[in-house]
């Protein structure tokens, strides 16, 4: 065992842990930082996104943030169990202490401190827009940090320098030291194919889900090797965060069969190359056929309902189908962020022989969606307009126009994998809760390692929950230091 003793060590250098690390360095503790990946290419799924945030201003967060995780809480819960939930902490059973559900007190907490943290990161160096997300039509308000992730990233980590935090690059974490009391003590890690242990009163687990471990999605996620990592980051993020908690007796919150999806082109090796173009066409699968309605309501609050629908398609891919009637949409281009280009036809019947679609079936399919598009008068491509298919099996409820003008144009589509949904449950200050009810002593998490979501993705609360629970459980460690 090595001679030092730190005051915590945080595990990952994305958002989450880079603000655990430097709120408790700051304070004059002591800190090790440990990330699998080299210098470069630290900061996980952190480094690749712009980071929108469900933020109204820089002090609130959006009108809907705290009523939006409600809707999204859990399935089937029940009522006598879940109310005890409004009875405060003391006045909990061990069963609602665990209750996989989404704690309203936890989201209040969030809410609470989400400005303050923004608030703290412009401190560091970091400064915030309001932001331009790839949607061309939008529920919700956003800002973002200037330069996205990779700004937060390079400034904490250079916030992280300042401190003299010891960085260990390319260590992983693979499980916990605990004490003869079951006290979290350390961290035992790998480097080099070498074990080392780090020893240190407090551990923050900032390192991320498990979307880059095949082996874990396949055991709890359908179909999952259809849908990589989005971006190079989530590579690093294989769940040993999860399962040595788990070991530890940590309890779980999220939905372990879910992840957050995002539409992609597949041809595409760039981070990220969505396509949120559907809503102003149509989706047909390999064998030519209609799936989905595209558009039931504004494009952010639904392309993750729609993506899932891509993967279970034969092959998880699907095709965008757009005439030149796409022109007509303002601004039609930020929902391309693909740098492949389109395939194009003069004709349906040459686009079918591309696509290796069946011709016939591709011609059926566009005879009976126009067949069922109402008077175009009042296509309206920035609000719903309602223009809505009749008599379709599989309906499409807004911008419906027939597909008939060429030049054609197509994009394949697939099912990228932002991040799993399942994780650990953690109480208002970011400590991680066991199986009985009580916090693991010693044992922090923050971002997306702490199980939040169920169903479906809150839009652009990641990296906002991953830098509160930051600062929360950084907070808290430097409080009980004092
Ligand atoms: C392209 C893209 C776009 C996105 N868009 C948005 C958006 O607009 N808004 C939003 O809120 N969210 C968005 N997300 C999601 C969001 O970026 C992440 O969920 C969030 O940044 C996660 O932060 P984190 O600190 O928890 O984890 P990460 O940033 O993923 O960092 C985890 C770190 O832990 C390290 N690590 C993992 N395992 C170990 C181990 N065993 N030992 C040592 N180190 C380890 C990794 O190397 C990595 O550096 C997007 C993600 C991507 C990839």
């Amino acid at each position: 065992m090595p001679g030092k003793t730190y005051d915590a060590a945080v595990v990952g250098m994305g958002v989450a842990g880079l603000t655990a690390a430097v709120t408790i360095a700051e304070a004059g503790l002591s800190v090790a930082l440990i990330d699998r990946a080299t210098a470069p290419e630290a900061g996980g799924n952190t480094r690749y996104t712009e980071a929108f945030l469900r933020m109204k201003s820089v002090d609130e967060v959006s009108d809907d943030f705290e009523e939006r995780f409600h809707g999204a809480m859990g399935y089937n819960v029940d009522p006598a169990i879940a109310g005890e939930l409004l009875y405060g902490a003391s006045r909990r059973t061990a069963v609602s202490k665990t209750l996989n559900i989404v704690d309203p007190a936890v989201i209040s907490a969030w809410a609470a401190a989400a400005g303050p943290t923004l608030k703290w990161l412009q401190t560091q160096g970091v400064a915030f827009s309001e932001a331009s997300p790839p949607f061309i039509t939008v529920s919700t308000t956003r800002l973002a940090p200037v330069g996205g992730g990779a700004a937060l990233v390079e400034a904490l980590t250079a916030k992280a320098l300042q401190h003299a935090i010891d960085i260990h690059y390319e260590t992983q974490a693979v499980d916990l030291v605990l004490d003869e009391d079951g006290r979290v003590a350390g961290l035992r890690c790998r480097s080099a194919g070498r074990a080392t242990t780090i020893v240190a009163d407090q551990v923050v687990l900032a390192c991320g889900g498990f979307e880059g471990n095949p082996e874990m999605l396949s055991r709890y996620v359908d179909r999952a090797n259809f849908a990589r990592p989005i971006a190079r980051g989530g590579y690093y993020n294989r769940g040993e965060g999860i399962e040595m908690a788990l070991r530890a007796g940590a309890t779980t919150s999220g939905d372990f069969n879910l992840f957050h999806a995002e539409p992609i082109d597949p041809r595409s090796g760039v981070a990220e190359p969505a396509l949120f173009i559907f809503p102003y066409g149509i989706l047909v699968n390999a064998d030519g056929k209609r799936f989905t309605d595209e558009a039931p309501g504004r494009v952010d609050a639904t392309y993750e309902a729609i993506t899932r629908r891509v993967l279970e398609q034969p092959g998880g891919q699907a095709w965008i189908i757009l005439d030149a009637g796409v022109e007509d949409v303002p601004n039609h281009k930020l929902g391309i962020r693909t740098d492949q280009p389109a395939i194009v036809a003069q004709t349906l019947e040459q686009l079918a022989g591309l696509l290796q679609v069946p011709k016939a079936a591709l011609l059926a399919t566009v005879d009976e969606f126009n067949a069922s598009c109402p008077d175009p008068a009042g296509f309206s491509p920035l609000t719903l307009d309602g223009l809505r298919t009749s008599d379709l099996e599989v309906p499409k409820s807004n911008w419906s126009r027939q597909i008939g003008t060429g030049p054609f144009k197509a994009y394949p589509i697939a099912c990228a994998n932002v991040f799993t949904f399942g994780g650990l449950k953690v109480n208002e200050c970011g400590s991680v809760i066991d199986t009985g009810g009580s916090v693991i002593p010693g044992l922090y998490a923050a971002g997306e390692i702490v199980g939040t979501y169920f169903g479906t993705y809150v839009g652009s609360t990641s990296v906002l929950k991953g830098a509160i629970l930051g600062r929360l459980s950084g907070s808290d460690i430097v409080a009980a230091k004092r």
